[in-house]
C-alpha cells in the first residue's frame, strides 16, 4: 500500500476498540493513508456492553456509539475465533472465553476442551472481522474478512494476542503466533475485512 491522500473531512478517526492487540494491528494497517487515529479509550469513551447476536451488530454498536461520543467518525472491529465442530464457538463470545482477567492461555484450553468432548478430529476453524465505520450523522458502513484454518495443541509462539498460538492458517505450517506480523497482517481477517474498507472509502 502506497501513501494516499486521506478523504476530506477525514483527518481523524477514533478507533472504538479497548483491546490493545487490535489497537495496534488497526493502526498500522491504516497509517499509509495519513489518518490519525485516536482510540476511544484515550478520549475517555467507554466501550459499550455488547449485546448483539452477530458480529455484525456488535460492531454497529461499538462504532455508532464512539462516532456519537466523540462526533468523530469511528471504527469499530468485532472478530473471533468461529470452530466448526462446536457449533462456530467461540465465535461473538471469543473475548469472552478469556474472562474479565483476559486469560487466554485458559480460553485456548477451554476451547481444547470442547474440541476433545465432541470427539471429532474436525480440527478447522476460520477466524472472522465485520469492520463498522460509522460517521456522527449515523450513517454506517460495514465490511466483513476471513481466514480459514485449523487449530493445533498446545498453543505455539508468542506473538500477535489472543488465539493466534493456535491457529495455522490454510496452506501454512506455522500458527499465527509463531509467524512474523508483517505476515499475518498481509492475510488476516482484519486484513481482508480492511482490503474491502479501504476500496470502498479511499480510493
Ligand atoms: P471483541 O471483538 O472485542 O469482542 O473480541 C474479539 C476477540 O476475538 C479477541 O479478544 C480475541 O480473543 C479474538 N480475536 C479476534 N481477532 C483475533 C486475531 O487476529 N488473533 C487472535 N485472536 C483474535
Amino acid at each position: 500500500m502506497g501513501e494516499k491522500a486521506p478523504k476530506p473531512g477525514f483527518e481523524k478517526l477514533v478507533i472504538a476498540t479497548h483491546n490493545d492487540g487490535k489497537l495496534k494491528e488497526i493502526n498500522e494497517l491504516i497509517s499509509p493513508f495519513g489518518i490519525e487515529a485516536v482510540s476511544a479509550k484515550k478520549i475517555g469513551l467507554n466501550d459499550p456492553e455488547e449485546t448483539g447476536k452477530t458480529f455484525a451488530e456488535n460492531a454497529i454498536l461499538k462504532a455508532a456509539a464512539a462516532a456519537r461520543g466523540s462526533n468523530l467518525p469511528a471504527l469499530a472491529d468485532d472478530s473471533g475465533l468461529e470452530v466448526a465442530a462446536i457449533g462456530g464457538d467461540p465465535g461473538i463470545f471469543s473475548a469472552r472465553w478469556a474472562g474479565e482477567a483476559r486469560d487466554f492461555a485458559m480460553a485456548m484450553k477451554k476451547v481444547e476442551k470442547a474440541l476433545k468432548e465432541t470427539g471429532s478430529a474436525d480440527c478447522k476453524a476460520r477466524f472472522v472481522c465485520v469492520l463498522c465505520l460509522a460517521w456522527p450523522d449515523g450513517e454506517q458502513e460495514i465490511f466483513e474478512g476471513e481466514i480459514h484454518g485449523r487449530l493445533t495443541f498446545p498453543p505455539r509462539g508468542d506473538k500477535g494476542f489472543g488465539y493466534d498460538p493456535i491457529f495455522i492458517p490454510d496452506g501454512y505450517d506455522v500458527t499465527f503466533g509463531e509467524m512474523d506480523p508483517a505476515e499475518k497482517h498481509a492475510m488476516s481477517h482484519r486484513a481482508n475485512a480492511f482490503r474491502k474498507l479501504t476500496k470502498a472509502v479511499f480510493e
